[in-house]
């Protein structure tokens, strides 16, 4: 099913620092430019989170010093979160209208494929912008004298690492690509559970993967998880290939056979520690504790460096708050 052809490859690597601002509907041949769109849905799901048009998100900068990532979670005007610009207005309206334009039904299959789908393109898009980002980074450091064409070269290396991973995406996307084009929404299994909140607290739109190469078809297994809440209620969905079950299923596995409580906390831990494009509602934001709060900076940045410098609690990261006593 994969491309395996070097040749694909090497024109896709040459091509990329043209196809940053590209639109990256299936077919790969739309010319149009593309939008800010929203990858989660803005008409229902930031709409219940939203304070004053207002959401939070993690924002990370890094201090002049050491270099040292700081992690803030800041106000973001609804216009500006969770915005991509990987899709044309087209084919944006086209593709995601039954999950932009419509209640969720956790039972219909085409409206899970698009979640997972939504958070692929997004994916791939950021990873092409950070490759791009990284080779041009490079050549400016090359023309200083302070990197080289030369092997072993740490930046070169940093590059190359940056490009593979975006190749390694681009191929799992054509997967998606041609699923979506045949209307084939069942080459996709989905766990998934919902409960009842207090208030609706967070949503999520991300692609993640597991550190585990699957050799026969060189790639690597991705997994969707899409958390989107209602006014009463939160949905959770975790997407990913049939094919990859074995995989992936002990990893949802481990977290869906949990009590409920258990299951929210590990739940929490996914999201801030692997995934990159959620909000927060800043009722539910301004409503926790300094200790709390100063609990989830601390482990958001340890799992952007070193996971195991992390001493806090992790019950502190509840990203939840559901209704029935837990
Ligand atoms: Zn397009």
């Amino acid at each position: 099913m994969l491309d395996t052809d070097n040749s694909l490859r090497n024109a896709f690597f040459k091509n990329l620092k043209a196809s940053k601002d590209h639109c990256w509907a299936p077919g790969g041949n739309c010319n149009s430019v593309p939008i800010r769109a929203h990858s989660i849905q803005d008409k229902r799901v930031l709409d219940v989170l939203c304070l004053n048009d207002h959401v939070i998100m993690p924002q990370l900068r890094f201090d002049g010093k050491d270099g040292a990532p700081i992690v803030e979670f800041k106000k973001v005007g609804r216009k500006d979160a969770t915005i991509f610009k990987g899709l044309c207005a087209t084919h944006d309206n086209e593709i995601f209208s039954p999950i932009e334009d419509f209640e969720v039904e956790l039972d219909n299959p085409q409206q899970l494929f698009l979640f997972g789908y939504r958070a692929t393109v997004k994916r791939f898009h950021e990873m092409v912008s950070e490759a791009t980002r990284l080779q041009k980074m490079y050549e400016s450091l090359v023309e200083f004298g302070r990197a080289s064409h030369q092997p072993g070269d740490s930046a070169m290396d940093l590059v190359m690492q940056s490009l593979m991973r975006t190749w390694i995406l681009h191929q799992y996307k054509a997967v998606y690509d041609e699923a979506y084009l045949a209307k084939r929404y069942d080459i996709l299994s989905h766990e998934k559970f919902s409960f009842r909140h207090h208030k609706p607290t967070v949503a999520v739109s991300s692609l993640y993967w597991l550190e585990i190469l699957i050799p026969e078809r060189n790639q690597i297994p991705w997994i969707a998880l899409n958390v989107i809440p209602s006014k009463n209620e939160t949905h959770v969905v975790f997407s990913y290939l049939t094919e990859d079950a074995k995989f992936l299923s002990p990893e949802t596995q481990a977290i869906l056979n949990s009590s409920l409580k258990r299951r929210l906390w590990l739940l929490s831990e996914k999201i801030v520690g692997f995934t990159d494009n959620f909000v927060l509602s800043p009722a539910f934001w301004n409503s926790l504790s300094h200790k709390r709060r100063d609990t989830f900076f601390e482990y958001y940045r340890a799992t952007l460096t070193n996971k195991k410098s992390f001493e806090g609690d992790l019950r502190d990261i509840c990203l939840f708050e559901p209704l029935n006593e837990i």
